[in-house]
């Protein structure tokens, strides 16, 4: 299950000091952590004209995949979606995101200057500010990263199906995501998540509500007990639809 959070903030605030600080004692924590960093420049690319992989892509290659003997790089010419990018770091326990100040419903951790910049940027998705205090929101300092961390081992809700269920007691995933950040419920109570049946369609996975998990299950586990040698723990099943 993986959890998001956004460090936002104006320029020179110790956002990347932040990212820095938490990935660094989340990892010691025992957790896989991925980060992602905005980056607002157009044109911007992290290969160069003076590389064969740059040559590569020039040439029509819609994905370049720069393999060495300590790093593994893809690079794809084209936008996407945080969420997509999101849904690709799955394996992943907590994914720190540097940037992305206009982003909704996902929690953030404000870094700021002035109470002003602070009033501007948080909003009711916001754990923390670093920096500068706000009535009735955590504040910590830069050398606070042990603290800032607790809270989102705490604090930061899961990337959320967005079918809204309800099978957590609440209506939409969005209240359950805030009453995690409030503090009000645990970060692990989305039923939705506890994953028993996994169904992709075209390598996307599709969230399925408990129900439909526990129907799907069922009628899966009753055919295989009269199938001779399909006994185990572990079941696949790929469906794949005929032309026409
Ligand atoms: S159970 Fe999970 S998927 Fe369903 S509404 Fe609650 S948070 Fe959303």
């Amino acid at each position: 299950m993986v959890r998001a959070v956004a460090i936002v903030g104006y320029q020179e605030t110790g956002k990347t000091k932040i990212v820095e600080g938490l990935v660094r004692e989340l990892s010691k924590r025992g957790y896989r952590v991925a980060t992602v960093k905005h980056v607002v420049e157009r044109g911007f690319s992290i290969d160069r004209p003076d590389k064969d992989t740059w040559r590569h892509a020039r040439a029509g290659a819609r994905v370049v995949v720069s393999l060495a003997p300590r790093e593994l790089a893809t690079i794809e010419r084209r936008s996407a979606k945080l969420e997509e990018v999101l849904r690709g770091l799955e394996k992943s326990d907590f994914v720190i995101i540097e940037g992305f100040k206009g982003l909704k419903n996902s929690a953030k951790i404000v870094a700021a200057r002035s109470k002003a910049d602070l009033r501007k940027l948080a909003d009711e998705f916001t754990i923390a500010s670093v920096g500068v205090r706000k009535a009735g929101l955590p504040a910590f300092e830069l050398k606070h990263v042990k603290r800032l961390a607790d809270l989102v081992e705490r604090r930061v809700p899961p990337v959320l199906p967005e079918i809204d269920c309800k099978h957590c007691g609440y209506k939409t995933c969005r209240e359950f995501a805030l009453a995690v950040i409030a503090g009000k419920r645990r970060w692990d109570g989305c039923p939705t998540l506890q994953e028993r049946v996994i169904l992709t369609v075209d390598g996307r996975q599709v969230f399925l509500n408990p129900f439909i998990q526990d129907m799907i299950a069922g009628a899966i586990v009753g055919i295989l007990s009269s199938l001779k040698g399909a006994k185990g723990e572990r079941i696949e099943l790929k469906v794949v639809k005929r032309a026409g």
